[in-house]
Order: C-alpha cells, then sequence, then structure tokens
C-alpha cells in the first residue's frame, strides 16, 4: 500500500511468489514431505519404500524417498513439478473415483518451490526408456540430464523453507518433527500391510515392515509383539461399507486414543466421529474417559468420500455418515460379545486404571509394609448376623427365579472357594483355573443389566414411608429438573417443591431399603456433579447410578454360600467381564499363569 490515505495499488504476484504461497498450505513442516514423497510412491506402485532422514541438532536436514514403482519418463519427469500437472485425475468428475492417494498435482511443485529437490527416476516397465535426473532450487530448474538408474523414483529434499524465513522459522524442534515424522508413518504403514517400509535416520533404522501382507505382521513390527497378540480381528461386510482389522479387548485400554489408526480407502485419515464410534461400539465395557486399541480399515463407495476438504487430505468428508457411524460401531459391538474377555492374569489390568478410586476403597497396607496375603479356604472373618441379612437381601434383588446359570454362559461354571480380604471372591473352574471376581464390580454389573432391561411395567419403584426432602443449589436444580422424567421412569419419584426443593416419595426397588437416607441424597448428587459421564443419556447415567448404589459394597463380608450366589448370578449375565465403568469384574489365573510367577516351571 502507498501510505495511509493513498488508494491501494493492486499487483498480480509473479509465478514464483505465487508457488511459494500455495506451498504453505501442502508444505507445512517436514512432515508434509515426508507425506507427500511418500504417497506419490504408494501411488506409483511401489511394492517397497525406503525413507532416509538426515537432521542437526536444529532440525531435519533432509529427506529421501526412494521406490521401486512405475518411475517417470524424461517428459513426464519435468512435467511432475508444473503446479496441477498430475497423472491421477483428467476432470473435477474423476474426483468421484478417486482410488489414489493423491490427485491435486501439487505436492512437488510446492516442494520444489520451498527448497532444493534432486528428483532420479526411470521408467521400471520400459527398460529401453532412459533414466532422468533434475535438480530444482527454490522452483528453478538448475538441471536437467539423462542418467543411468534403477527403474522406480528417488527423489531428495534439502534446504527446506530455505526461501520461506518466516515458516523456517516456525519449525519446531528436531525431536518434534521426528515425532511428527513418526506418527505419520505409523498410520501410513498399517493402512498398506503389502508394501515393505524402510525407515532410517542418520542411517539407523528407526522402522521396517515386510511385505508379508497381514496387518497384525505390521502392527507387530510397528507397536510391538505383545500388543499384536492379544488383538481381536474385526471383520464386518456390509452393503454400504465393511469395516476390517483388529482392536484390543477392553483391558487393554488407553488414556488417548493414540492407538487407534483408521484408513478409509486405504488412505489413513483423523476422524474424532470414527473414533467416537468405535468408543461406541465398546458401550459400557469402557469407561467413558478410555480409550481402546483399534486398527481399521474401512472399505466405502470411493463417491462416497470427499478428499477435497484439505489440502493434506488427512480430513475427509464421508456422505451418509450416521449409516457408516452405525456400521463401525455395530461391527465392533459385535465381535466384542462374541470375543472370551475374561481377562487372564498375564493382562497388565493393574496398571490400567490408576485413576480409579473406589467410593469405599478399603484401606490397603503401606507398600513397604510386606505382608503375606492370608488366603486361606473359607471366610476369612465372620459376617455379622446384621451384615448378612443386608448382604442377603441386596443379592435377592438381583436373583432370577430359578437360579440357574444359563446354558450358554459366557464363563465356566465357578466354584466358590472364599472371600479374601471382603473385597475378592476366590473360585475355581472346572478347567482348574483360579478365577478372581471383584464382588463388588460383579455385582454392579449383575444389578446394571437387570435396571437396563426392565421391562415398561415392571415394579420399580418403591415408596417411601416418609418422603425425603432435598435443597439443591440453583444450577443442582436446574439440572436436577431435566432429569426428573428420566429419575421416574427408574422408579425415582420426586416432585419439584418450588425454590430448589424436592419431595422424594419413591427410589428405585433395586436400591433396596436404604438403611440410610443420606444416601438417597448422594445418589441424586451423583447425577448432578459436574463429571457426571454427560456422554451418555440421562436413562443410562441413572442406570449406573442406581447399579453402582445398589451394589453389595466392596468391604463387604460375605459367607461363602453368598460369594457363590454372586458368582452364579454373574454367570447369567449377558456381558460379565467388566463393570459398568469398564473396569474388570474377574481375572483368571491358570495353573501355568501360578508356576511362572512361582518360577516353576
Ligand atoms: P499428485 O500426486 O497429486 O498427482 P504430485 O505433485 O504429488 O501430484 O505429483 C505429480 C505427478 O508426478 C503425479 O501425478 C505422478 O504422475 C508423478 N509422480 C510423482 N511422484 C512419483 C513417483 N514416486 N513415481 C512415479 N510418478 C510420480
Ligand atoms: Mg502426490
Amino acid at each position: 500500500m502507498n501510505g495511509r490515505a493513498g488508494a491501494p495499488v493492486i499487483r498480480v504476484l509473479d509465478q514464483a511468489t505465487v508457488n511459494q504461497i500455495a506451498a504453505g498450505e501442502v508444505v507445512e513442516r517436514p512432515a508434509s514431505v515426508v507425506k507427500e514423497l511418500t504417497e506419490n510412491a504408494i501411488d506409483a506402485g511401489a511394492r517397497s519404500i525406503r525413507i532416509d532422514l538426515t537432521s542437526s541438532p536444529t532440525g531435519i536436514s533432509s529427506v529421501r524417498v526412494t521406490d521401486d514403482g512405475s518411475g517417470m519418463s524424461p517428459a513426464d519427469a519435468i512435467l511432475a513439478f508444473t503446479p496441477h500437472a498430475t497423472s491421477k485425475i483428467a476432470a473435477i468428475t474423476d474426483l468421484d473415483r478417486i482410488s489414489t492417494l493423491g490427485f491435486r498435482g501439487e505436492a512437488l511443485a510446492s516442494i520444489a518451490a520451498v527448497s532444493r529437490v534432486t528428483l532420479i527416476t526411470r521408467p521400471r516397465d520400459n527398460p529401453g526408456e532412459p533414466g532422468t535426473k533434475i535438480v530444482i532450487t527454490g522452483g528453478v530448474i538448475a538441471a536437467n540430464t539423462p542418467v543411468g538408474a534403477p527403474g522406480g523414483t528417488g527423489i531428495l529434499v534439502e534446504d527446506l523453507f530455505f526461501n520461506t524465513p518466516a515458516r523456517k522459522k516456525f519449525q519446531k524442534s528436531r525431536n518434534t518433527e521426528l515425532a511428527h515424522i513418526h506418527g505419520l508413518l505409523e498410520g501410513i504403514v498399517l493402512a498398506h500391510p503389502s508394501i515393505a517400509f524402510r525407515l532410517y535416520h542418520n542411517g539407523m533404522e528407526k522402522l521396517l515392515t515386510d511385505r508379508d501382507g497381514t496387518l497384525p505382521g505390521v502392527i507387530a513390527r510397528v507397536y510391538g509383539p505383545e500388543l499384536a497378540r492379544d488383538l481381536i480381528p474385526v471383520s464386518a461386510p456390509g452393503p454400504l461399507v465393511q469395516v476390517s482389522g483388529y482392536i484390543s479387548l477392553p483391558a487393554q485400554s488407553r488414556k488417548d486414543h493414540s492407538r487407534i489408526r483408521i484408513a478409509i480407502n486405504q488412505r489413513y485419515v483423523s476422524s474424532p466421529a470414527i473414533i467416537n464410534a468405535i468408543k461406541e461400539g465398546y458401550g459400557t465395557l469402557l469407561p467413558k474417559d478410555r480409550f481402546p486399541v483399534a486398527f481399521l480399515s474401512i472399505t466405502v463407495d470411493p463417491a462416497m468420500v470427499d478428499v477435497n476438504v484439505h489440502p493434506t487430505k488427512k480430513l475427509v468428508r464421508i456422505s451418509r455418515e450416521p449409516e457408516v457411524m452405525l456400521a463401525i460401531r455395530d461391527g465392533i459391538h459385535t465381535v466384542l460379545f462374541q470375543a472370551n474377555l475374561m481377562p487372564d492374569a498375564g493382562s497388565p489390568t493393574q496398571e490400567l486404571l490408576p485413576e480409579y478410586h473406589e467410593e469405599t476403597a478399603v484401606q490397603q497396607p503401606a507398600p513397604d509394609e510386606y505382608r503375606i496375603p492370608d488366603i486361606q479356604p473359607g471366610i476369612v472373618s465372620e459376617p455379622t448376623h446384621a451384615g448378612t441379612i443386608m448382604t442377603d437381601r441386596q443379592l435377592r434383588r438381583t436373583e432370577t427365579e430359578t437360579g440357574v446359570p444359563p446354558a450358554t454362559s459366557r464363563i465356566p461354571p465357578l466354584q466358590v472357594i472364599g472371600q479374601f480380604g471382603g473385597i475378592y471372591i476366590l473360585a475355581t473352574t472346572d478347567t482348574g483355573e483360579l478365577v478372581v471376581i471383584d464382588q463388588h464390580a460383579a455385582h454392579e454389573r449383575i444389578l446394571y443389566e437387570i435396571v437396563s432391561n426392565h421391562g415398561q411395567d415392571d415394579q420399580v419403584l418403591q415408596e417411601l414411608i416418609v418422603p425425603v426432602v432435598l435443597h439443591r443449589t440453583p444450577r443442582e436444580s436446574a439440572l436436577l429438573r431435566e432429569l426428573l422424567p428420566a429419575l421416574s421412569c427408574e422408579g425415582f419419584v420426586m416432585e419439584d417443591f418450588g425454590r430448589d426443593t424436592f419431595l422424594v416419595r419413591a427410589i428405585p426397588v433395586f436400591l433396596g431399603k436404604p438403611e440410610d437416607l443420606g444416601m438417597i441424597d448422594e445418589i441424586i448428587s451423583d447425577l448432578t456433579s459436574p463429571e457426571s459421564g454427560q456422554r451418555v443419556d440421562n436413562r443410562e447415567r441413572i442406570t449406573r447410578v442406581i447399579a453402582c448404589r445398589g451394589a453389595v459394597k466392596a468391604g463387604t463380608v460375605c459367607s461363602q454360600e453368598q460369594c457363590q450366589r454372586v458368582a452364579d448370578q454373574l454367570r447369567q449375565a449377558k456381558n460379565p467381564f467388566t463393570c459398568p465403568h469398564g473396569r474388570p469384574t474377574l481375572i483368571r489365573f491358570s495353573k501355568e499363569d501360578l508356576d511362572g510367577m512361582f518360577k516353576r516351571t
């Protein structure tokens, strides 16, 4: 602009500047270069791809990607650096059936505009044609000569952002960039199990996949054999969507979604909607703040995916999204219900939910205080008479008429041998395994299923002889008023008495006779507390709270017969392996597990 008051003078930018600006969209950071070059190699039909990075303490100094793909003729090689030159589409309508990773014809032109590129290429399937070497610096061709070369393409990118200092300044530390590149390549290699990838950094091998074509093979390479071993296959063919891949047992959950990798039509994408659909597939098998491990390949009609929404193509838009999400959710749900989810002692279940605090935590011995666990057959201490009656009452509420576990139980018959610490029920199976049951978690699961499955006409409420008066804050009152209809369906009959006061007239039968009216106050507080799961619907939240509050507490001493009743009831549950918060209800120890622990092998 010419001074403050003068009219602006409009100029058309020269091509080099235009290219540099455009490059900013595609080439954000060194990882973008790795992504574009690797995707080009995949599109070129490479069977093996090698990526070489070099770095200095200040950042990534060069990226080289070498492939054994189609290669380029001398004419194509120079065209490849022209903006919007692509061999992958010819017209906008082709976008509907895009099967390649690239299609915009921008990447090579953009990379060349902001770095020094050396390309060596020769057509693989046409041995008569010569190889070509092209050097371009800041978008200007510095050399274009024939060379001898193997079939395929090698592209070396150096001096990235040398002519765009503003961009260069914003580059993060070397380790941040390396982390980006690793994260990106993990996604790409998982989406292409039939391509052999090799990644080297300063000459050191960092990642290597062989072309064995199986996803578990790649998962084992990238994340280690332990993770790969415990995954469950998913295969959900459908008319609209096909979902395949591997997911983890709930016990292998994680606090973030860094082990969820999704490819749509073999394009690695990031999609919060799909992550959410996967989580929904786990339902109550997982706490709301935990994520499973999942490697999913989703195949849909290419016309349903719009990849042209973002320059890096990592975000995609899917049409008929609700149906696609439903298919993913149901596919996962089905698999989990067929799987054997009983965690064995080898699974690192203990360290999975360190942040979980049981509301009635039992005193743990101090870590330095060494004690031999006093496990013995039979009960550890005598329950009091009143305690026994109370527990009996709680157990009766969840017992079916017959009390006979169904023939199709997902857990083998359990023979209780005792209770430990007032928390755990010890049992054996007919196949000679030791099973440790968390009595509160187990009873909570049993109660949860009964409460969530009760019919419209079932008797769910018990009237209180004297209504309980609750005073709430204005915020809590507002939340509570919202919940009143849902609460009454579950047996909580409450009346809004005005001025933030409520009268509780009836409570769910599943809560039993409330010995302590403070409990009603606490349950209602649970439901309006800010932490109370906002991601699930009201009925679900109420059901979970009732199950948790109505279940036999940890720390309740139970007789052997009572323990047996919990074990039998658990066997009748549809999903006996986790409580509604996703914690395990039982852990199995085989004789081999124990032998191993005692080094008897
Ligand atoms: P796009 O991938 O969107 O087509 P690029 O700028 O990434 O655009 O590449 C331009 C063209 O160069 C591609 O369409 C392809 O024909 C050719 N090309 C790029 N990299 C390779 C490669 N590794 N092997 C063979 N051809 C390649
Ligand atoms: Mg490309």
